[in-house]
């Protein structure tokens, strides 16, 4: 029977960062994944690294230090991140108020510049001035998301790591000890066990009978082939809605109801946005909803319209893109969470999702992890 130091669960960028990590400090590590074709959230995902997201004095320290560990990451890992960084640029609407909207970005690390719409047009050619009444700019790293998921599962399986595609369906009990993974295929021992499943989080967990307050939106968005034009900035709205979600969350969380999963939209916001990857493909953007069921079906011919009716009076140039809509699922969560954490019932499992800024603050929380299992 085979036997590990650490299993985790999930290969999106949170369970790749973990599992090369603790690969790093000679530890034994098999990397468990459903899908041999990544379809989650790190792959759908902007890339966007929003180290001045911080408004903790341990969320600070985790944008500095991430912003930091990217740059040399690619180096590290002998693989390619598309490491790069540039503006993001969040548009005002001009029915809102200029000001009031500056202000509600002041509780951050990183004060935004306010620019007016010439400035903003300046800086970002491709808006349509007469959409937006100026923009907020901020400074920004990104990354190509599934690229560097794909380069720690590199570094992994050089360091001796295994990776399998295999679904996790149960865990090994021995009494409150979890001593290993069941899968459709096989069993695999070991003495700790990180789920690292994004959106499935609470439904695997559900079903093993472990209570945990992650939750997940349905997100929308169009991916396409690379265009013949060059966005120089990645674009936002300066009003997002997803912060709403949150609310919504907890006050089904108050109700018991995800613990009865339903295919019923409860909620849905679009925030408009997107990026251009190295290879000129964007990413456009985003309806989040909130659905109780993980395998609530989405209309995304809709969705598409939905999006692009919104983006195109900003950005006119994405018109008549081809691209193609997907649905995936992200997790977050209402605590803010800065560490891989210990699942309190058990012993031997741990929880590694749920947080904001995913991709600039994982890797690092990932790596002190390692470093403090070490010890
Ligand atoms: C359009 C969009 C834009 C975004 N932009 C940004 C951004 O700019 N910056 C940012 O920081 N974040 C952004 N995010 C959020 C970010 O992408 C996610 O928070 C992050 O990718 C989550 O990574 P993860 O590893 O936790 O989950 P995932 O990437 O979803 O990976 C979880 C993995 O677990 C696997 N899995 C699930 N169940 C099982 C099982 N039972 N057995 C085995 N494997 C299993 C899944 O197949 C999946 O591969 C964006 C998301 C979207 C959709």
């Amino acid at each position: 029977m085979e036997n590990y130091d650490w299993i985790v669960i999930g290969a999106g960028i949170t369970g790749s960062a973990l599992a090369y990590e603790l690969s790093k400090q000679q530890f034994s590590v098999l990397l468990l994944e459903k899908d041999p074709i990544p379809d989650n959230a790190t792959f759908y995902s902007y890339g966007g690294l929003a180290y001045w997201t911080g408004t903790t004095d341990a969320t600070r320290q985790l944008g500095i230090e991430g912003l930091e560990l990217h740059r040399h990451l690619g180096e590290e890992l002998a693989g390619e991140t598309e490491f790069r960084e540039l503006d993001l640029l969040l548009t005002i609407n001009q029915q809102d108020d200029l000001q009031q909207i500056a202000k509600s970005h002041d509780r951050f690390a990183i004060t935004p510049q306010l620019l007016d719409v010439p400035e903003a047009c300046e800086l970002e050619p491709l808006l349509n001035p007469d959409a937006i009444a100026g923009v907020l700019r901020f400074p920004y790293a990104h990354i190509h998301p599934q690229k560097t998921s794909q380069a720690y599962q590199n570094a992994l399986v050089r360091h001796g790591g295994i990776i399998k595609y295999e679904a996790a369906i149960d865990l090994i009990r021995q009494g409150d000890r979890i001593q290993g993974v069941i899968t459709q295929q096989n069993t695999y021992h070991a003495a700790n066990t990180v789920v690292a499943t994004g959106g499935l989080t609470r439904s695997l967990l559900q079903k093993l009978g472990i209570k945990t307050k992650t939750y997940f939106t349905h997100a929308q968005l169009i991916k396409t082939a690379p265009v013949d034009f060059e966005l120089k900035n990645i674009i936002m709205p300066a009003a997002q809605q997803r912060f709403s979600l949150e609310a919504t969350a907890q006050e089904l969380e108050s109700r018991g109801a995800w613990e009865q999963p339903e295919p019923t939209v409860i909620q849905s916001i679009l925030d408009s946005g997107v990026v251009q990857f190295r290879d000129r493909s964007l990413c456009i953007g985003q309806i989040s909803a909130i659905a109780t069921d993980p395998q609530t079906d989405f209309n995304l011919e809709l969705a598409e319209s939905q999006i692009r009716r919104q983006i195109t009076p900003i950005l006119p140039k994405l018109s008549d893109i081809y691209g193609v809509c997907h649905h995936c699922l992200v997790a977050f969560s209402d605590r803010p969470i800065d560490n891989v954490e210990p699942v309190e019932s058990v012993t031997g499992l741990y929880l590694f999702t749920g947080f904001t800024s995913t991709l600039v603050f994982a890797p690092v929380i990932a790596r002190r992890f390692a470093k403090q299992a070490a010890r």
